[in-house]
């Protein structure tokens, strides 16, 4: 797909890790992420990030598609999940190692975390690259004794993109991010890498998500261009808290669920909407008005309230 076909007819995604409920942040971020290329006649995808067999359930997943699809909001495509491409996955991996090294690692920290998206307050630490110039026989010696994972080696280079919210935002990778990882031990393929090749595959042009991963995007424009992708547009969109300004977490309630089950469609979509700041009067919206009327100018850039006393 070429820029041009990018402008004109728009793919959008939401890709939701079937870890638990939909979270009342996460409902948001579909809506957002769903009207933006609805607006423009575009296309819109659901992937279900389902990397880790131990998180992530079939269940789960398959209750976050209702819900999405109770407010009316589908995937124009086969819904993708990325437990299933471990195949894809492997050749790109494949694809990518004729270009930059991929090495084994032996250090254990952060490996069990590497197939979630990763979190700001996760307090993400730099690679010290122990494992980056192993020599062959230490290889074989160490293999011999553990399962390594996969690591890639980033240039001391700076990759730069201007978020639709964020606005112009750069990080050089190898100070500020360093070797990351592309495979754990298991063989589970992690986060960074496999988004970055469905995004792509998908001929994804437009990426709506929560800002905690706009730290994420530069080292995913450096895997997709090395891959021959073409990277979307960013939209990090801000914190979602609740009423009293905390962030909202699914331990404290704030579950989609509760709220689909208990309000109409349209009371919630239009709740969502003024929360968001794309509608003005916190009243009732069919999801066709929504998309009439959705602009990126009008949606909060700062903080959005989700204020659970509105939704009345
Ligand atoms: N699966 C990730 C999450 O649930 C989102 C990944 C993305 O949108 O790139 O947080």
């Amino acid at each position: 797909m070429n820029e041009q076909e990018k402008n004109t007819f728009p793919v959008g995604r939401f890709a939701p890790t079937p870890s638990g409920e939909l979270h009342a942040g996460s409902l948001m971020c579909a809506l957002l992420a769903y009207l933006s290329v609805k607006h423009r006649g575009g296309k819109f995808l659901i992937r279900i990030e389902d990397l880790d067999p131990d998180r992530c359930s079939r269940e789960a997943a398959e209750s976050m598609i209702a819900m999405l699809e109770t407010l009316g909001i589908t995937s124009d495509g086969p819904i993708v999940y990325q437990s299933e491409r471990n195949a894809l996955y492997r050749e790109k991996e494949r694809e990518l190692q004729q270009k930059v090294r991929v090495y084994p690692c032996f250090c254990t920290r952060a490996e069990l975390h590497a197939a979630e998206a990763p979190r700001l307050s996760d307090g993400g630490f730099l690679y010290a690259g122990a494992c980056r110039r192993l020599r062959d026989e230490q290889i074989k010696e160490r293999i011999a004794l553990r399962r390594p994972c996969y690591r890639v080696e980033v240039p001391d280079c700076a990759i730069g993109f201007t978020d639709l919210l964020a606005g112009q935002t750069v990080q050089n990778l190898k100070a500020e991010c360093g070797d990351f990882m592309l495979r754990r031990s298991d063989g589970v393929y992690a986060y960074q890498f496999a988004v970055s090749v469905d995004d792509g595959e998908s001929g994804v042009s437009e990426v709506v998500r929560g800002n905690d991963l706009l730290s994420s995007t530069p080292r995913q424009i450096w895997l997709m261009r090395l891959l021959g992708y073409t990277p979307p547009v960013y939209c990090h969109i801000p914190l979602v808290c609740d009423g009293s300004g905390r962030k909202l977490s699914k331990s404290e309630g704030d579950s989609a669920a509760r709220w689909i089950e208990t309000y109409p469609p349209e009371r919630l979509l239009g709740f969502l909407a003024y929360s968001s700041g794309i509608i003005e009067v916190n009243r009732a919206a069919a999801l066709d008005e929504l998309i009439a009327c959705f602009s990126w100018k009008n949606v909060r850039k700062n903080k959005i309230i989700l204020d659970r006393t509105l939704l009345k």
